[in-house]
Formats: structure tokens, sequence, C-alpha cells
């Protein structure tokens, strides 16, 4: 019987089949811009980070199309990787820009060469319909810097947010307005 693959064998054949992983410190260090709120009520609906298992509901849930959730970059946590988990489509045959190797359906992330071997990967929040392909990709292989958030200055603060209603992780909770964001790389703001 065929034995299912773990996630590090399924791992090793998407690096294989890819060519090269290179995984290294990062170079350069980049501002996350995350735009805050004041709220009427003095709650905002935010995303634990650490708690979001990628499930995908947040691009379908939100009241509002495109969604109200996001994909964020924290580029003091990322590996400027040549090959990014969160980019590129598993199984890729090649590591370039094209549009047929890349994961995000809308192509809201785009790489920028840095210096060798380091790209850097910035989102696009407009084409962004929250979806969290990427961020379940840097995920599982990369390490994470990639992830959701409500962007405050978008969402309409419902009175009963239906994302955190069909969040299977409750990773969505209702919090004072001054503690909007859980940064990956920074203190709370
Ligand atoms: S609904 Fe919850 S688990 Fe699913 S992507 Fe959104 S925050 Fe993450
Ligand atoms: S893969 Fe999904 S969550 Fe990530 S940038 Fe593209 S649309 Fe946004
Ligand atoms: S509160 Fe409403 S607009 Fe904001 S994320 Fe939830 S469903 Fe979307």
């Amino acid at each position: 019987m065929k034995e299912e693959k773990n996630k590090y064998e399924s791992r090793r054949d998407f690096v294989k089949k890819a060519g090269k992983i290179i995984v290294a410190a990062p170079v350069i260090a980049l501002p996350l811009v995350l735009s805050r709120k004041t709220s009427a009520k003095g709650y905002v609906w935010q995303i634990d980070p650490f708690k979001c298992t990628t499930c995908g509901n947040c691009k379908t849930s939100c009241v509002l199309t495109p969604s109200a959730s996001k994909c964020v970059h924290a580029y003091a946590l990322c590996g400027y990787c040549d090959l990014c988990g969160g980019y590129l489509k598993e199984g890729a045959k090649t590591i370039s820009t094209g549009a047929e190797v890349q994961m995000c359906p809308t192509g809201a992330i785009t790489r920028k060469f840095v210096e060798e071997p380091f790209f850097e990967y910035t989102i696009d929040e407009d084409l962004c319909d929250g979806c969290a392909k990427c961020v379940k990709g840097c995920k599982d292989f990369g390490n994470g810097s990639l992830y959701m958030q409500i962007k405050q200055d978008l969402c309409v603060n419902c009175n009963d947010c239906s994302i955190a209603r069909n969040c299977p992780s409750k990773a969505v909770s209702r919090v004072p307005a001054d503690f909007q964001y859980i940064q990956k790389d920074k203190e709370p703001v």
C-alpha cells in the first residue's frame, strides 16, 4: 500500500522539482505599513496570525468584495528566498517572474531581484483578494513572513464579523481599537 507523504517529504519533492532552495538571512528590512483606524465603537476586528490556519474563508466570508482581509508581509522575517513558497506554484519547473509559475491567482505578488541570491516579494493590496494561498505556501515551505490581517481602513467594522463567524481556527476576535494589528515582526499596534 502506498504510504501518504508527510509534510517534509512533500517539501523535498517540491525543492527537487524546482531545482534549488535558498533560505538566507534578510539582507534588507522594510517597514510593514498597516493603516490605523479610530473606531466610533472603540473596538475593531483583528486576526491573530499565529492562530490562522490559512483556510481560505477570509476571501469568501467577508461582506466586502474583495475582502477586507489581506495578505501582508513581515519583511524583517522574510528570507528573501530565491525559491519562495509563497510566490511559486508547487511543482514550478522554472523560477521566474512568469505568470505561469506564480501561486497568487490575482498576480498580486511582485518578485524583484535584490542581489545574488536574494529576491524581494511585494504585495499589491488592491489586487489581493484575501485567498491566503501565498500565506499557506510561506507557512509550509518558508518562515511564515506572509500572513493575513484585516485592514482597518477597508473594514466596515460589522457588528458581527462574518469572517470571525466562519473562521475554523477562531483566529478573529474583537479587540480595543488601540490594539488593531498583531504584527509578526513587531510589538502589537
Ligand atoms: S478565516 Fe481564519 S483561518 Fe481562514 S484564512 Fe481567515 S483568519 Fe485564517
Ligand atoms: S495569493 Fe491570495 S492572499 Fe496571497 S497576495 Fe495573492 S490574492 Fe492575496
Ligand atoms: S467586520 Fe465586516 S467588513 Fe470587516 S472583515 Fe469582518 S465581515 Fe469583513
